[in-house]
């Protein structure tokens, strides 16, 4: 808190009283100290991809270029590198637009488990070998209203965090569905067997650039934006994300979201 203090003086020259303001600065600092670190973070993103590329371009300027063998090595680095820094601006983008849209996202009114069907039927389709994908999903239709494309976005993600961060045999990612009708709310989760997440460390994954292993991330492509861009989705859609995790034994991702209630008069009219 910062205390500026004023002194009211009469014509007469006497003082006759003082005014003390209280600014809370703290939240002021909270921000400015946020903004900083975020700036610090994007320039450490960019540089380490560019730092690499040029090394790769000096190589192939001093002679790779020439080299059958080394030359398309090197370049396809370089594309890799390009590639990353394609995407950290995109979501980068995709973030600034978050946080300056007053605006509403576009929202339709879906059966979500035909929703969540249809994404993990595209996941089956390019992991056959590798993961099982187990769904406790109700028959039965939940209403909800979401944008396709940033609800997709999310469960796109959360998906591949469970398939990127498990090893290699044995993958399963297991879905759960469960409506509270008297809340007018459902409950979305999402459990692998993977690596899991430190107890201390759970909380901190929806942070921006937040990595848990920072090599490892790094090396899966990822831009350590995913979960906080799924965070301000889901929180867009009044709803919340959260996630459990035992270090070692697997990680759930929890969704909740708001839901309609379909009454029996809406089907008869
Ligand atoms: P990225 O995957 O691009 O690094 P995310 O924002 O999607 O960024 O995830 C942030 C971090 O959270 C990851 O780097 C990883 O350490 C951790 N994480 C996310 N999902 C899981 C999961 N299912 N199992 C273990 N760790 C996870």
């Amino acid at each position: 808190i910062r205390i500026n203090f004023s002194t009211i003086v009469k014509d007469t020259g006497f003082i006759n009283g003082y005014i003390a303001v209280l600014h809370d600065v703290t939240e002021q600092e909270r921000i400015d100290s946020e903004r900083r670190e975020f700036v610090a973070n994007v320039s450490h993103e960019l540089r380490t991809p560019l730092t690499s590329m040029r090394s790769y371009i000096e190589a192939l300027q001093e002679g790779a270029w020439q080299d059958e063998r080394l030359a398309p090595r090197f370049l396809s680095v370089t594309r890799d590198e390009t590639d990353r820094m394609i995407r950290l601006v995109e979501d980068l983008l995709q973030l600034s637009r978050m946080d300056n849209e007053a605006e509403e996202i576009e929202k339709d009114i879906v059966d979500f488990n035909i929703f969540l069907n249809r994404i993990i039927d595209r996941f089956e389709m390019t992991h056959k070998e590798d993961v099982k994908f187990v769904r406790n999903i109700p028959k039965s239709a939940i209403f909800t209203e979401i944008s396709f494309d940033k609800m997709g976005q999310v469960l796109d993600n959360v998906i591949s965090n469970a398939i990127k961060y498990s090893s290699s045999n044995n993958k399963r990612v297991e879905f759960h569905v469960k409506q509270n009708i008297l809340y007018n709310r459902m409950t979305v989760r999402i459990k692998d067997n993977g690596l899991g997440i430190p107890a201390n460390k759970v909380d901190r994954i929806f942070e921006r650039f937040y990595r848990v292993d920072k090599a490892r991330a790094r090396k899966m492509g990822g831009t350590g934006l995913g979960l906080a861009i799924s965070k301000e989705i889901i929180e867009a859609h009044d709803g919340r994300i959260w996630a459990n995790s035992v270090e070692g034994e697997g990680t759930t991702i929890f969704i909740n979201l708001p839901c309609e209630t379909i009454e029996e008069d809406d089907w008869d009219a």
